[in-house]
């Protein structure tokens, strides 16, 4: 099972990494657009703590409809609108009262995703931040599938974010501000695929 505070200790540990990687992902995000990725998510995860009473929100729907549409409303450019709708999302399908298993959750991230290409479109290979949240589900469907405890599957699932994430190095960018550059982003990991491992390897960190 999930609780709503493990969820509350997932988004928690989101926003420090982010604050840890910020610059990093700035870096990342100056290779190929406006250096500003690393801030846009920052400002994002800041305002999702700075409500004092996270721990008030006591399903995992409220709690996750707070994270997005506090992104949605702070957070400027692409990410803002693509992982806002990755957590309205998830809030929707999560139920009104739900309680989480784990192939609940995995239905969340699933559901996550797909909020991401109805609004991006992007697809695997366009070097987004879906090719590092892509190969998460599947690992994390697979591993459950097979029997794994939530623990190990979330492993697989991080580990397969971040090999995914490493493989938008050797791609052109396809979608978005870094589409304009193209082929020159080759050589980079995607800003975007980089923060979504972060945000896989913090559910790995504290749901499992
Ligand atoms: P902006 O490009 O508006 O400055 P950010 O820098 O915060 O926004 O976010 C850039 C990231 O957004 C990229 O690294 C990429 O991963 C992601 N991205 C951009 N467009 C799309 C899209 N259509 N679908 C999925 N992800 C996208
Ligand atoms: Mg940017
Ligand atoms: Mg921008």
């Amino acid at each position: 099972q999930i609780t709503t505070a493990q969820l509350t200790a997932w988004v928690t540990e989101c926003a420090r990494l982010i604050n840890v990687h910020a610059d990093a992902l700035n870096d990342l995000d100056a290779t190929a657009g406006d250096a500003d990725h690393g801030s846009n998510l920052e400002r994002g995860f800041t305002a999702v703590m700075a409500i004092g009473l996270l721990d008030q929100l006591d399903s995992p729907r409220e709690l996750l409809k707070h994270v997005g549409s506090t992104i949605v409303d702070v957070v400027g450019g692409s990410s803002g609108a693509l992982y806002g709708t990755f957590f309205l999302r998830m809030a929707v399908t999560s139920g009104p009262n739900g309680v989480l298993d784990a192939a609940g959750f995995a239905e969340l991230l699933r559901a996550g995703g797909q909020g991401i290409v109805d609004r991006g479109s992007a697809q695997v290979g366009d070097k987004t931040l879906y090719d590092s949240l892509a190969p998460a589900i599947t690992a994390l469907d697979q591993a459950l599938a097979a029997g794994d405890t939530l623990a190990r599957a979330l492993i697989s699932a991080s580990a397969a974010a971040d090999s995914g994430r490493d493989g938008t190095v050797a791609l052109a960018a396809r979608k978005g501000r870094a589409s304009y550059l193209g082929d020159r982003t080759i050589g980079y990991a995607d800003a975007g695929a980089t923060s979504m491992a972060l945000i896989i390897r913090a559910a790995m960190t504290t749901l499992g």
